[in-house]
């Protein structure tokens, strides 16, 4: 009788945890395919129409020719064919001349460049503020924002192969044009990529590709301190090399999680915002057909409109069965909802809105 009790226990513990090794969750829709073929969609951001939220914009680089946006459904409503744009990122507010505007930068590969864009509010389209002028300081690869909750100054990450980071602070000058001036440089080892920063917690995470995900103080004057979030070790860590993409998804200022791109196994982690504590692992699939070699990744938290409820996740596509890449949207609901417990969703606090 005893025995018969343990091999139950232990057969639904091994259940639970095959299980949660795959969590698999089926994508909404896909943006139109990329311009170009092979290994070419890269990373995507997401512009929040408040007023609009059924409005808002998906922005996709094409890292062989340049950017392009799409409306939530997927359809390219707009191209800018700028060069080899890896990463991208948005923040709201940002003062330009004398317009507070969204504004999105983006890492130009072929001029070694950081490339800034802004959403003209009035017709919610996209147009160019500054291409191919603000030298990257370094051989750029991956980038990500960041806004200080302290000083409200703006920054953005630029990073090499080579494993360095550049931080510099973006300020818009009376006459509309971008000034950057470089106020940190350190380097975090090997090859990195991802990152993401959390305004809320002045904390930037940086995916070195082999290693894990690095938590760094975001504020220019914080050191080189750091921790590991999580590690590629298969004894210790939950990660499969190569550590990609990485995304918030936000609950109010402090709730929510920290979302990468496991690569090496076509899978994500989760985290805890709070803690960094790890939460679990999910798929992708489109059609049945599973999401493969995702680079970037982003989420929004806020209402999209029907069917993203409590937002959404874009993830990069590169799987070889189609002929060009595409970026694929995953409802949070659906990911939620599959776990146990569910992972939280928000609804849309208006304090914490970019
Ligand atoms: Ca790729
Ligand atoms: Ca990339
Ligand atoms: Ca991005
Ligand atoms: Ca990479
Ligand atoms: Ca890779």
């Amino acid at each position: 009788m005893r025995t018969k009790i343990l091999l139950a226990l232990s057969f639904s513990a091994l259940c639970a945890s095959a299980f949660l090794d795959s969590i698999f969750v089926e994508a909404r829709d896909k943006t139109d395919d990329v311009r170009t073929e092979g290994d070419a969609a890269d990373d995507s951001a997401i512009y929040i129409n408040k007023k609009s939220p059924g409005k808002s914009l998906i922005l996709g680089t094409d890292k062989n020719s340049g950017l392009s946006v799409f409306d939530i459904k997927g359809n390219r409503l707009q191209e800018f064919p700028d060069g080899e744009q890896n990463n991208v990122d948005i923040r709201y507010n940002f003062p330009l001349g004398n317009e507070k505007i969204p504004l999105i930068a983006t890492g130009n590969r072929t001029t070694n460049t950081i490339d800034f864009y802004k959403v003209n509010q009035e017709n919610n389209s996209v147009e160019r503020v500054s291409v191919k002028e603000h030298p990257a300081g370094l051989e750029i690869y991956g980038s990500c924002f960041y806004k200080s909750p302290k000083t409200k100054k703006y920054y953005y990450f630029v990073n090499s192969k080579a494993g360095e980071v550049v931080q510099w602070e973006v300020q818009g000058g009376t006459d509309a044009n971008i000034i950057l001036t470089e106020v940190r440089r350190f380097l975090v080892g090997s090859q990195v990529e991802g990152c993401v920063a959390d305004d809320n917690y002045e904390a930037f995470y940086i995916g070195e590709e082999k290693v894990g995900i690095w938590r760094y103080q975001a504020e220019p004057n914080s050191g080189e301190e750091r921790y590991l979030i999580d590690g590629t070790d298969p004894e210790t860590g939950h990660l499969v090399a190569d550590v990609e993409g990485l995304a918030l998804y936000r609950i109010g200022k402090k709730h929510g999680y920290l979302v990468a791109s496991s690569q090496g196994e076509n899978a994500f982690t989760i985290y805890r915002r709070d803690n960094g504590n790890y939460v679990g692992k999910f798929a992708v699939t489109y059609q049945g057909i599973p999401v493969e070699n995702c680079d970037g990744i982003e989420i929004a938290s806020n209402y999209l409109g029907f069917g993203y409820q409590t937002g959404m996740v874009v993830v990069q596509d590169g799987n070889k069965t189609h002929s060009r890449q595409s970026f694929k949207m995953v409802p949070w609901h659906s990911l939620a909802i599959k776990f146990f417990p569910p992972l939280a969703q928000g609804f849309n606090d208006p304090i914490t809105q970019p």
